[in-house]
């Protein structure tokens, strides 16, 4: 809108003068001609008739110019039209209207009245001669003599009128763009194409440090003067931003841009200068936020990739050592998260120190670091990582307690044409084996290690969606009184049919399942089914509790004790029926053991499974009760061959029974095992001697208990 005021003022008004005078030309071609034809043709009516093509031809040809042939041809028919015809009125009017026309058709309007002039005065001479020697009355037709002069009077007014209004238009326009200018936030400059300055404001001057004393040469902030920074702005298409020195001496960022202004005769330039410190300052900030991590204010992890790619084409050998700190979640857990914090600040700290300034450390997220080494070996970045381990494990007393950050290291070293993701994945993996191995060590990248991890992925994925889809079957191994050699009940052992693999033992299963906590819902089905299928024997009339191995990672959960009861709920299984399970590394973890005395209270018995394997300590199984103590296998299997192993085994018995356990003697294969258990006064007993762990519905079809 403003624009289009601006550009063009007086256009509308121009355009109806131009239509009048198109409308009058006609008007008077018309009546010329008609005069022409009736009054016949002698020889300077001759000449005249040649000249009017030459007239409209040129018209039609050059209307946008000023000839002087031109000129010559239309002064020639005014005056042939006066000399020779009665009543020249009509080829006057024509002559001028096709002047007017062509005046009008320039883009110079303010020009218009001096160029219409010398037709307008022909045509008013003309006319004036033309009724001071011939009475109206005589000469000829209305039309022709008296309505044309008037017509083409009126055109002559308001030609006079709107091109004067028009000017006026004009001038207020270059007012508006003058105040508009000098109003604007933006330093504007208007510049011609030697770069002398045509339109500028006091902003400019004061951005582009101009001073007054140099009016004609515009400084510009990238260049000698306004015409390189013009040219060079115009090759870059957006602004182009410089840091500038202000006349305070303060630093700031200007943009500037120059953009051509193509609808004058001449090309000009604006140049537009625009103050962007504050947002540079703001862009600034948050790149830098992007570029650090927040709390450790090492380099982010976006940002650390993007210096791993600048990194590698370079063509020397990179070092990327990925750092996951071990046990983490526990601090956090255990202290808060205020706590878990700082020990990451701290480790963030004691990274940096041990990287130094050969090496850039970054924070991946949450407790995973990394460092990017750029021409180190493998046995430099073996040593940095040994470096980095050591500093962490410097004594930590901020916790309230003496602690130390341990972690897992991986390595990967660059090869040519590898990329930053094969180098992050590799030194992850090699990170990841580290961890699997028990943490605090280093390990180098192999490659594979690579299929070991893809494969152990696969296995989990795959184990998430058996937990999920019902690919768990359990099945059951009976326990025996030695007594009476009768069922006492079964122990529940879960199989994963997987697809494509056959029945996989929980050897094959468990540790994924409890490394990646699927271990949690992988208990609770089969604490549901065990308890199930207890049910059933009873409904059946068999008399059978049921026993369910439950991992210590599994009664750490706050759930666990929760889900037991709604088991026993839903089922309707007395508790007593039931045995839960443990091994000997549940004392080793305080919530778990604290989650299975909870357990205990509800009346569900414990079992302390493959007793002697673990932490064997006799201690812990005086403090806490236990209503089974399973004696492990491997004792069962060493009985013939030492007396040691018949000792200790007859003592385990004794312990027991003193602190009010039963025991259940694992792994019994032969008769004779059975029978010495029996006479040293194990109660019950278990083993492919009685029968083999099998499914509910097979299990009439075992093998009969041997009397
Ligand atoms: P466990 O609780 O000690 O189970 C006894 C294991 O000994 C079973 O192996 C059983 O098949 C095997 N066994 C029983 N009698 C004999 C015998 O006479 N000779 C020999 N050589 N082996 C015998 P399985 O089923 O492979 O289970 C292995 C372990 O997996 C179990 O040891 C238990 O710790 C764990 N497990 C099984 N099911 C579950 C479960 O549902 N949850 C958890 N957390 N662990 C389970
Ligand atoms: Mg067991
Ligand atoms: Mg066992």
């Amino acid at each position: 809108m403003v624009d289009d005021a601006l550009s063009s003022p007086g256009q509308p008004a121009l355009r109806r003068i131009r239509r009048l005078t198109e409308a009058y030309a006609w008007l008077s071609s018309v009546a010329f001609a008609v005069q022409l034809l009736v009054m016949g043709v002698g020889p300077g009516r001759f000449v005249l008739f040649a000249l009017v093509p030459l007239v409209l031809l040129s018209w039609l040809l050059r209307p946008m110019r000023d000839s002087w042939l031109i000129a010559l041809v239309e002064c020639a028919v005014v005056h042939g039209a006066m000399f020779v015809l009665p009543t020249p009125q009509p080829a006057l009017g024509f002559v001028f209207a096709v002047t007017v026309q062509r005046a009008l058709r320039g883009t110079d309007h303010e020009r218009f009245p001096l160029r219409a002039m010398p037709a307008l005065l022909g045509f008013l001479t003309g006319f004036t001669v033309w009724l001071s020697v011939t009475p109206v009355a005589v000469t000829g037709p209305m039309v022709a003599s008296v309505v044309m002069p008037l017509v083409g009077l009126a055109v002559v007014a308001t030609a006079l009128h709107e091109t004067a209004r028009s000017a006026r238009l004009v001038q207020d326009a270059h007012r508006t763009v003058e105040t508009v200018v000098r109003a604007s936030p933006v330093g504007l400059v208007l510049v011609d194409a030697e770069g002398a300055p045509l339109l500028h404001n006091d902003r400019a001057r004061e951005l582009l440090a101009w001073s007054e004393d140099a009016p004609g040469r515009v400084p510009c902030p990238h260049g000698p003067d306004i015409t390189a920074c013009a040219r060079g702005c115009r090759a870059a298409e957006d602004a182009v931003e410089v840091r500038v020195t202000r006349a305070d001496g303060s630093t700031g960022v200007l943009a500037v841009q120059a953009v051509p202004v193509e609808h004058v005769s001449e090309p000009h330039t604006l140049v537009t200068a625009l103050d962007v410190s504050k947002r540079r300052e703001l862009e600034d900030q948050l790149r830098t936020r992007a570029e650090r991590d927040e709390l450790t204010g090492l380099a982010g992890r976006t940002h650390f990739l993007h210096l791993v790619d600048a990194a590698l084409p370079a063509g020397e050998t990179v070092g990327l050592l990925v750092i996951d700190l071990d046990g983490f979640k526990e601090v956090n857990d255990a202290e808060g998260h205020e706590a878990g914090d700082w020990y990451l600040v701290s480790a963030a700290e004691r990274i940096g120190r041990a990287v130094g300034p050969v090496a850039t450390a970054a924070r991946l997220g949450g407790d995973e670091f990394a460092v990017l080494a750029p021409g180190h070996d493998v046995r430099d970045a073996a040593r940095l990582a040994t470096r980095i381990l050591s500093e962490l494990a410097r004594p930590l007393t901020g916790l309230g307690h003496d602690t130390v950050i341990r972690a897992s290291v991986g390595v990967a070293v660059s090869s040519p044409g590898v990329g930053t993701a094969d180098l992050l994945r590799d030194a992850d993996t090699a990170m990841y084996v580290a961890k699997r191995e028990g943490g605090g060590r280093i390990r180098l990248f192999r490659p594979e290690m690579g299929e070991r991890v893809l494969a152990r992925q696969r296995d989990k994925a795959d184990l998430r969606t058996a937990v999920s889809d019902g690919q768990l079957v359990l099945h059951y191994q009976p326990i025996v009184d030695l007594a009476t050699s009768e069922a006492a009940g079964a122990e529940a052992l879960v199989r994963w049919q997987r697809p494509g693999h056959g029945l996989l033992g929980p050897g094959e299963f468990i540790g994924l399942a409890e490394e990646t906590g699927l271990i949690v819902p992988l208990g609770n089905k089969v604490l549901a089914g065990a308890c199930e299928q207890a049910m059933r024997w009873r409904e059946q009339g068999r008399s059978l509790g049921v026993t369910v191995n439950v991992s210590t990672r599994q009664l750490s959960a706050p759930a666990f004790l929760p889900s037991l009861d709604r088991v026993l709920k839903t089922t309707g299984l007395p508790p007593e029926r039931l045995t839960i399970e443990v091994t000997e590394s549940v004392w080793a973890d305080g919530a778990a053991m604290r989650g299975l005395m909870e357990v205990r209270e509800t009346g569900v018995r414990v079992a302390l499974d493959d007793f002697g394997t673990g932490y064997s300590s006799l201690s812990y199984l005086q403090r806490y009760p236990f209503d089974v103590v399973k004696i492990d296998r491997s004792f069962t299997n060493a009985l013939a061959e030492t007396g040691r192993t018949a000792g200790v085994v007859r003592c385990i018995i004794d312990l027991a029974e003193v602190l009010g356990a039963h025991t259940v003697a694992e792994g019994i294969e032969t008769q004779a095992q059975a029978d010495w258990l029996r006479n040293a006064g194990c109660a019950y007993a278990q083993g492919y001697l009685f029968g083999r762990p099998d499914l509910a519905e097979n299990w009439d079809a075992q093998p009969s208990v041997p009397h």
